[in-house]
């Protein structure tokens, strides 16, 4: 059998040593990289070195450093665990890389890393190994166990080590939800000793490796959870906590916490074999394995791939300053150094705007994870108008006033009578074809979809949508300009609602006959939760807003007249002066903006006399199956250029189960055969809605699948 060493290629030396005196400073550069990673070439280098150490006589203090600017180790190379194929494989991958790491702990000299950067999993983990860690207050440097968010967890002894260094509540929260800590607080939890300026990083942890060898014990946290009676209830709450947050989806915090627990009560060498056993199989499963290739999948998207350059932004206009304009102009203010100007036609909305964006800040304030000086000068930077004063000096404008076409038309001719030349018009508009709003601009090349999600803060997503005539140039400056506000991009040609919204048609209205045949409200939600999304379609409905949603509706099917059967729900929850969340009431009730409980008089108002619990099975079937028969029309049509670009926007734009890997790759998983006949039965069952589209018939007689049928370029 070749090992996972044997199959990787052989690269230019990875680490060099420095000696001064008894010191032996090890940097770290990986050539060709931007980034350090342990590779398995790199892991055999190191290896070596910590050989050395071990038979080095006059080596008497040894310094880890980074050779790039503002990354210390990001970790293991990801790309090797999609290589893995055996369980065997997966063991000694891990085994070897965990003994080095526990042979470098062991060393006789005094070991310090000094952090510069991001020190994150691998790198975190050969970082604990030593005896004091210095990290620089460089805003990039952060430290933590992220592996969780790839389907593993921290094997290379991060597990069983952690909770000894910091306390078994500290560890608990880094290693269960995949946690980074800035300096600040790394330093709090004791997982590094001192924060200082990056330009005397390596002063001092010269100075800290003269302080000796650093003794064992000495942590009061540590004798507390040192009682097995303790550490049961901790442990025994921490599960309970994982399994209420990934219902049972996400076999490896569950693992975790079971190499912790064993790790604390039989020691360290018991826990690090265990860590190996355990983590072996979770590399080679379909969480990781799926998990992996989004990482590799968000990595892609933060490449640019046009052919012109993205054009500076300085002055950002923000029109509109409702319940999405206000988000945009804090992300806007908080990401960038661009300054704002938000115009709304009255200034009641533009104050809500700007009370709506200094919430979002004040809770980073209250969270430490900004300065109040901070906050002021990032608030100080958004101006407000109703009039178009200050709009003739923006490079781009991000429209977000309400959902109709023609006040779309009106304020784009409004924005191109002030505009300067060259200025961007992106709209934020849900549903509306990029085209027909350009349809009368005078530069209609200047005219992009930018499609946010809600809460703009925090949804992950910017769909860039290309109009029949929108430049390459308009295309490369927005889908930029999205990435510098932290968003994953997916680039979309035009069309109705795009690709997320689009699927989320289908989607919203099959839940829509659910509750029309008498499902009950919770019911319904709970099975698309227990099935991995973040939030049933009904709570959905109500964040959303139901007078937005029966807006989408009507776009919907004006466009696509004939093919779409409506559920009648939305248009009854309007008409009962139903908004949803923002209203206090939609399907649920709601008390000071929290959900209570579903509201029986929506029963009485569909006219259902005797709700009951749905069939969850069927309930996952009819929603799931209708959205990828609507993704298959999607991508015939080349909205979107892959299936795995179109999988990403579902992840990132609805929280469509990571661990699945996406809605196609779902699809994949059951085969176009099997959804086609399942599809044809519900259509006999419940109506034409269910037809497979044509699309998903061609793959099905091909017995293809989407990732093969719609590849990536
Ligand atoms: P909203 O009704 O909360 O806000 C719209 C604002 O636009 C109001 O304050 C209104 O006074 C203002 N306005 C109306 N005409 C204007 C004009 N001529 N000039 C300047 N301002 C004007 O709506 P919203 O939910 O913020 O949605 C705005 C846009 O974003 C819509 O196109 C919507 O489809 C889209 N969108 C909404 C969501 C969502 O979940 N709410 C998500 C993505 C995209």
């Amino acid at each position: 059998m070749t090992t996972l060493a044997e199959a990787a290629p052989r690269a230019a030396s990875a680490f060099r040593i420095e000696r001064e005196g008894d010191l032996a400073v090890i940097w770290f550069d990986l050539p060709g990289e931007k980034i350090n990673k342990f590779s398995t070439s790199a892991m055999e280098e190191f290896a070596a070195i910590v050989d050395e150490m071990e038979r080095s006589r006059d080596i008497r203090r040894i310094i880890l450093a980074s050779g790039k600017p503002s990354i210390f180790i990001a970790g293991a190379d990801v790309s090797e665990f999609t290589k893995v194929s055996t369980l065997e494989q997966a063991r000694q991958y891990t085994r070897f890389g965990q003994q080095t790491f526990h042979r470098f702990s062991r060393l006789p000299q005094v070991t310090v890393a000094a952090i510069n950067g991001a020190c994150l999993g691998g790198g975190c983990e050969i970082a604990i190994s030593c005896d004091y860690r210095v990290m620089s207050d460089n805003p990039k440097a952060v430290i933590g166990l992220p592996e969780v968010k790839l389907g593993i967890f921290p094997a290379w002894g991060g597990t069983t080590k952690l909770p000894r260094l910091i306390g078994l509540l500290p560890a608990l929260d880094i290693i269960l939800k995949g946690r980074t800590l800035d300096g600040r607080r790394a330093k709090r939890v004791g997982l590094v000793d001192e924060v200082v300026p990056g330009a005397i990083l390596l002063d001092v942890a010269k100075q800290f490796s003269a302080k000796g060898k650093r003794s064992e014990g000495g942590r009061t946290k540590f004798y507390i959870e040192g009682n097995p009676l303790a550490r049961r209830i901790i442990f025994a709450k921490a599960r309970k906590n994982v399994l209420a947050e990934t219902h049972g989806h996400y076999p490896a915090p569950l693992k975790a916490i079971e190499v912790m627990e064993h790790g604390m009560a039989a020691g360290i060498e018991r826990g690090l074999a265990r860590e190996v056993d355990e983590v072996a199989p979770l590399i080679l499963g379909e969480a990781a394995q799926n998990l992996v290739r989004l990482f590799f999948l968000t990595e892609d998207a933060k490449k640019d791939r046009f052919r012109v350059a993205p054009r500076e932004v300085g002055e950002v206009g923000v029109l509109g300053a409702g319940a999405m304009g206000g988000g945009i102009a804090q992300i806007v203010a908080d990401k960038t150094d661009a300054r704002v100007r938000m115009r709304d036609i009255n200034w009641k909305a533009l104050a809500g705007g700007m009370k709506a964006a200094a919430r979002i800040w004040r809770k980073k304030v209250e969270r430490r994870r900004m300065t109040r000086g901070e906050m002021q000068r990032k608030i100080a930077r958004i101006t407000t108008t109703t009039d178009w004063g200050g709009f003739e000096h923006v490079d781009l404008v991000i429209e977000a006033v309400v959902e109709n076409l023609e006040i779309k038309r009106q304020v784009l001719a409004e924005f191109e009578s002030v505009a300067k030349e060259g200025a961007i018009f992106a709209t934020n508009t849900s549903t509306l074809p990029i085209t027909e709003i350009a349809a009368r601009a005078k530069n209609p090349e200047r005219v992009v979809g930018m499609h946010f999600f809600n809460p703009v803060d925090r949804m992950p997503l910017i769909e860039v949508i290309r109009g029949e005539k929108t430049s390459e140039a308009a295309m490369a400056t927005v889908a930029a300009f999205a990435r510098k506000l932290g968003k994953t991009v997916v680039i979309c040609n035009d069309g109705p609602g795009f690709v997320v919204n689009r699927i989320l048609g289908p989607y919203m209205n099959e839940a829509g006959f659910l509750l029309e045949e008498g499902n009950t409200i919770e019911s319904i939600d709970k099975a698309m939760v227990d099935f991995g999304m973040p939030m049933g379609p009904m709570a959905l409905l109500d964040e959303v807003g139901i007078d937005v949603a029966a807006k989408v509706g009507v776009i919907l099917k004006e466009r696509f007249s004939g093919r779409i059967q409506q559920s009648r729900v939305v248009d009854m929850l309007y008409a009962d002066h139903r908004l949803g969340k923002k209203g206090g009431k939609g399907l649920y009730v709601y008390e000071e903006g929290k959900r209570k409980a579903p509201d029986p008089a929506v029963y009485r108002l569909l006219s259902v006399t005797a709700p009951h619990p749905a069939d969850a099975k069927q309930v996952v079937e009819r929603m799931v199956l209708s959205m990828i028969s609507e993704a298959a029309l999607i991508l015939q049509e080349k909205i979107v250029a892959s299936a795995a670009e179109l999988d990403l926007a579902m992840i990132m734009g609805t929280g469509f189960p990571p661990f699945r890997g996406g809605l196609l790759r779902y699809a994949d998983s059951l085969g176009a055969q099997s959804i086609v006949a399942r599809l044809e039965e519900l259509t006999k069952r419940h109506g034409a809605r269910f037809a497979p589209s044509e699309p998903l018939r061609r793959l099905a007689q091909r017995n293809a699948k989407f990732y093969e049928a719609y590849p990536r370029s």
